[in-house]
């Protein structure tokens, strides 16, 4: 069996840049969750599985059909990795003539998952693989800790304000690009970043990122970790596509439960919603699951929610328009799933159109970065400022 470090002679020429977006090849790619490692094998045509675990030593295999390793490329790196928390290597190998055999090196035993996706926009078929870290003991102490501290000092009353920073897309979904190849999910968090630190340090505000990283995280997933976190405010950051180069500017959305505020409004959130099948969601499990929250809700806090999310993308609007061209003037609305949570007030702001080349190449610029993301902390502050708008 070849380790990945020997195939590289094989695949040497085939290596493709981590950028790469599947298609019309079969590659294999790897994301890196805070949960656990995702690998994606991209297809050309439909391929059947088998997979089981092995002990002494852990190993999680996969066995696929119809595919041969001169067809496929790869962007693994990961020959002996010691930084990933499951993963000691993955190892291919043509194990019949026409199946190839993956083996994942475990450290420990552990939780695994395998799905298909059927192929979605430029996205072909996918075998999903999820390999979970084994729970960090330490963590969960800390974390106990922390909570009994809290319980202990702060009286709640004094609880500051806790803003979600949600980066839109990430890992799969590489959202819009723009025509100098640049991705949304690498901008959405760049922002997203500079946000949290500029939050980070303010002595009245708190604040978190909803995705750390390139990995792709379900549009209902990302209000749900704001929700338990007890989060006051969720603020999803994106960066426009449109058909058109010629749009521009930035503009701010709320949730709209019946139509849209406009016709491009619409287009947007349906095209926002899209990126749970282009990120990889398993929506079987969703179903599986009941994945729908059971609510408790009274009506006013439903309408305190609306009435929040409207104040808030006011003042962040009114902030972004010092610095940007505003592309509608008013609040938009429209049905975006990720802005869907019931009771906590949420905003979505698209910085700026990544289809129109002058804001593309703004939005890759780290100056632009933070002078987008002073913006909104300023628009936030704002929006705190009035005492009838904090909710606790
Ligand atoms: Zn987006």
């Amino acid at each position: 069996m070849l380790d990945l470090f020997k195939l590289k002679f094989i695949a040497l020429s085939l290596l493709l840049s981590s950028n790469a977006i599947g298609g019309n090849e079969n590659i294999l790619r790897l994301f890196e969750h805070p949960d656990k490692t995702r690998i994606v094998l991209e297809t050309t045509t439909k391929k059947s599985y088998e997979s089981f675990s092995l002990k002494t030593p852990d190993r999680y295999v996969v066995n696929v059909k119809g595919l041969r390793i001169e067809e496929l490329k790869t962007t693994v790196k990961l020959s002996r990795n010691p930084v990933d928390p499951i993963l000691k290597a993955i190892r291919l190998a043509q194990h019949k003539k026409n199946v190839i055999r993956i083996v994942f090196d475990l450290k420990k035993p552990t939780k695994t998952k395998s799905f298909i996706l059927e192929p979605y926009k430029n996205k072909n078929h996918r075998l999903v693989i999820d390999i979970y870290h084994p729970p960090e003991k330490d963590n969960l102490t800390d974390k106990k800790n922390r909570q009994n501290e809290a319980k202990s000092k702060t009286p709640s009353k004094k609880r500051k304000p806790l803003i979600a920073i949600d980066a839109g897309h990430g890992g799969e979904d590489p959202g819009a690009i723009g025509t100098r190849g640049t991705q949304e999910k690498k901008i959405t968090l760049a922002i997203a970043k500079k946000l949290y630190s500029l939050i980070s340090k303010e002595a009245e505000i708190e604040g978190f990122l909803v995705r750390q990283g390139d990995y792709y995280i379900s549009l209902r997933k990302r209000y749900q970790i704001a929700e338990k976190r007890k989060a006051d405010l969720l603020i999803s950051i994106h960066a426009d596509a449109f058909m058109k180069s010629r749009a521009q500017g930035s503009s701010v959305y709320i949730l709209s439960q019946g139509g849209a505020s406009s016709a491009q409004a619409r287009w947007l959130a349906n095209k926002e919603n899209q990126a749970d099948l282009i990120g990889g969601v398993n929506l079987k499990e969703y179903e599986d699951k009941g994945a729908e929250l059971k609510y408790t809700l009274t009506d006013m806090a439903v309408t305190a929610k609306k009435m929040l999310s409207n104040r808030c993308a006011e003042d962040i609007l009114e902030k972004i328009s010092g610095i940007n061209k505003l592309h509608k003037k008013n609040v938009e609305k429209a049905g975006f799933m990720v802005l869907k949570s019931p009771t906590l007030p949420s905003v979505l702001i698209e910085t700026a159109f990544l289809t129109n080349p002058a804001e593309e190449k703004k939005l890759r610029q780290n100056k632009y970065q933070w002078k987008m993301a002073r913006a909104i902390l300023e628009g936030i502050k704002q929006y705190l400022s009035d005492p009838s708008n904090r909710l606790y």
